[in-house]
């Protein structure tokens, strides 16, 4: 017979289905034996009693948590005072003709028939596959399937194409510290993990994609604050011969559509979004992703606001300029020439938008300058020789000298917003497998060291004893 999922039995009263699945609970009654059976799609009650026969209700009494089975049965309604409102399936069970043990398993080092929430994280980690069996887990992983969906069917529609970038690359200024590669072929080089695809989805720009997403890995050596992870995934887009209102537009739409598809009990508070300058959200708020939720206490207020006209640079300590958001964006268009000129610097406005969402930052992007002689002022205003600029950008201005397009784009963090609409507290919630707080994979045994031969080949030595 085929394979029936545990939520579909709710309309296959008096058939008989074969069901797959993991042993949630086992409950010895004397005559009768209780089993949840849990499968993705829900958990349902199976019975063993009189009509199983005495050879098979032996063997459901041997059964433990966590075994693996297939049972076959007829689907029952209960009787109105034995209904479970707590489960999807509750007003059914499977009265239990046939029973095969697919998989005995270990006692688990924790339960999985709870919400976990009070297990310790890094048990949790170990045994992440134990844990993403957990309901609430495999919620959030459906959730982010459902959004990563959402997400490739509308862009799709409006006539986007998904384009993988390379994983292996340069380095590029974002900002933060690289995921470094070390070249076997090349002795003393090294490749770096992107930290975002900024630069290949300017290039694809230039090569005529003119609208380009990606569902984008992206790498950040940071030290660990709260709830950053060195691997996240950004939703990348970039769009050519557009205004900053037109990338700004197209995803509020795409935002407000999502969350009405794949999270329809959460209420927007304000559409068009509000949009608050940076000045005004210092100055009002504090902080630049401000928490505009006029009602804190509502898990399902979703207060979306943007934030706009951010100052190109600031001071770095030793007294110079460095970008605060992309070096790649483009000033406000009243502020070209100041930059063209490279005067009144602190003042240049940039064309950047960032997303905020309850007090989160969800995204950012911006314009981009694709002229390579404002590109070059930028790295001018940081202080960058002509040496350096053409050594790390060289290929960027050298693309832009081919008839690049006008373009901008956006990313968001796609772990964040799925956190923040499955009402999860952290993002380690919403992603499969993700790193300790202290950066380290606790399952794999991740970094580990590397074999002498391994380290030979890359020409590498590891200085002991020093830190
Ligand atoms: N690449 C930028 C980032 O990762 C986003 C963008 O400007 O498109 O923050």
């Amino acid at each position: 017979m085929e394979r029936v999922w545990i939520k579909e039995i709710i309309s296959k009263t008096g058939e008989s289905v074969d069901l797959y699945g993991w042993v949630d609970n086992r409950r010895d009654h004397g005559k009768i034996v209780f089993i949840d059976l849990r499968d993705r799609s829900g958990i349902c009650q199976a019975v063993f009693g009189p009509w199983s026969g005495k050879e098979l209700y032996e063997q459901a009494q041997k059964i433990r948590n966590e075994w693996v089975i297939k049972i076959s049965g007829i689907v029952k309604e209960r009787p109105e005072n034995l209904i479970n409102k707590n489960i999807d399936t509750g007003k059914f069970e499977i009265e239990v003709k046939n029973l095969e043990v697919l998989n005995e398993s270990l006692t688990p080092p924790f339960e999985i028939n709870s919400d976990g929430r009070n297990i310790g994280e890094e048990i949790r980690m170990k045994y992440r596959y134990l844990d993403i069996r957990r309901p609430r887990l495999s919620a959030n992983l459906s959730l982010r399937h459902k959004v990563v969906k959402f997400i490739r069917d509308f862009l799709d529609k409006e006539n986007f194409l998904e384009i993988e970038t390379p994983i292996l690359t340069k380095s590029t200024p974002e900002g933060a510290r690289d995921y470094v590669v070390p070249s076997r072929l090349y002795p003393g080089k090294f490749f770096a993990l992107p930290q975002s695809p900024q630069q290949y989805k300017q290039l694809l720009m230039v090569g005529g994609v003119e609208k380009y997403f990606q569902i984008a890995r992206c790498f950040r050596d940071e030290d660990t604050r709260g709830d950053r992870q060195p691997e996240f995934t950004q939703l990348d887009l970039e769009m050519s011969f557009v205004k900053r209102e037109d990338v700004m537009a197209l995803n509020e739409k795409l935002l407000i559509d999502l969350v009405h598809v794949c999270a329809p009990s959460k209420k927007i508070q304000q559409i068009p979004f509000p949009r608050l300058t940076y000045k005004e959200a210092m100055e009002k708020y504090k902080t630049d992703r401000p928490d505009l939720r006029e009602d804190k206490n509502d898990p399902n207020l979703l207060a979306f606001c943007w934030v706009i006209d951010f100052p190109f640079f600031e001071k770095t300590d030793d007294g110079g300029f460095t970008f605060t958001h992309n070096p790649f964006s483009a000033p406000k268009e009243e502020f070209i020439n100041d930059l063209m000129e490279k005067k009144n610097i602190e003042g240049i406005l940039t064309s950047q938008y960032d997303i905020a969402l309850n007090g989160f930052e969800i995204g950012g992007g911006s314009v981009r300058n694709h002229k390579s002689e404002a590109l070059k002022k930028v790295f001018e205003i940081m202080g960058f020789n002509e040496e350096r600029i053409l050594n790390n950008f060289g290929h960027m201005l050298e693309a832009f000298s081919y008839g690049a397009p006008p373009h901008g784009g956006i990313a968001w963090g796609l772990d964040r917003l799925v956190t923040l609409l499955s009402n999860e507290p952290n993002i380690r919630e919403v992603i499969a497998f993700p790193k300790t707080g202290d950066a380290r994979d606790l399952m794999m045994n991740a970094p580990s060291e590397l074999e002498k031969k391994q380290l030979d080949e890359l020409h590498l030595e590891i200085k002991k004893n020093k830190k």
